[in-house]
């Protein structure tokens, strides 16, 4: 699972080491916005809470991440980016895995401070219908809010999982590779088991 602060390259870092372990990747970020565009029932419930930078209620997004995870590609195994953000969500994570037969191997935090999340993020541009476009959610006050929201809600899951033995902690500044090749180093999948990275974070995550 990959946990970090909006802008610290969760999607990016999961597509790809998504694709190095052979799992799906598995964003409820992205579930969200598809439901959204498709103006289905799940994504006029959500589309508010993402406007405004807030959480979806957990109910909601809990019981879409059920469904993705009873899915047949997630058998075999699944990397999460953006679940859990609660430690509700989280709880509720565990007895789910745990009802499939599964458990959370590693949680990776990506590391950035805060004044980079908002560079990042003010400047940040997607692409919907061969448009590029900046994200609604990316205007500066709600990039504001969403860090808020952020240190608030989701920053704890830090903690958590740090009790938990499950916690890495990796620092996100630095190119895409230079990222992906801590992450995976941190995942054991570079030959170098469970080492930690010289020079990185060792302290809070300062965006939390
Ligand atoms: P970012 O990490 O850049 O904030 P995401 O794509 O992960 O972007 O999420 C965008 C929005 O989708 C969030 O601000 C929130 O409204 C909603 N969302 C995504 N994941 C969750 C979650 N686990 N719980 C509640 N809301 C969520």
């Amino acid at each position: 699972m990959l946990l970090g602060p909006p802008g610290a390259g969760k999607g990016t870092q999961a597509q790809i080491i998504a694709g190095q372990l052979g799992v799906p990747a598995i964003s409820t970020g992205d579930i969200f916005r598809a439901n959204v565009s498709g103006k289905t029932e799940l994504g006029l419930a959500a589309k508010s809470y993402m406007d405004a930078g807030d959480l979806v209620p957990d109910e909601v997004t809990v019981a879409m991440v059920k469904d993705r995870l009873a899915e047949a590609d997630a058998k075999a195994g699944f990397l999460l980016d953006g679940f859990p953000r609660t430690i509700a969500q989280a709880e509720q994570l565990r007895s789910s895995l745990h009802d499939l037969g599964h458990a959370l191997d590693r949680v990776l935090e990506l590391v950035v401070d805060e004044d980079e999340l908002v560079r990042r993020l003010s400047t940040r541009w997607v692409e919907v219908d061969g448009q590029r476009v900046q994200r609604e959610d990316d205007k500066p006050e709600t990039v504001r809010h969403r860090l808020q929201v952020y240190r608030e809600q989701t920053a704890p899951l830090s903690g958590f999982y740090d009790s938990e033995g499950l916690l890495a902690r990796i620092d996100a500044i630095g190119t895409v590779d230079e990222v992906t090749e801590r992450a995976l180093g941190a995942l054991g999948q570079d030959g170098a088991e469970g080492s930690e990275q010289p020079g990185g974070p060792t302290g809070q995550p300062s965006a939390g």
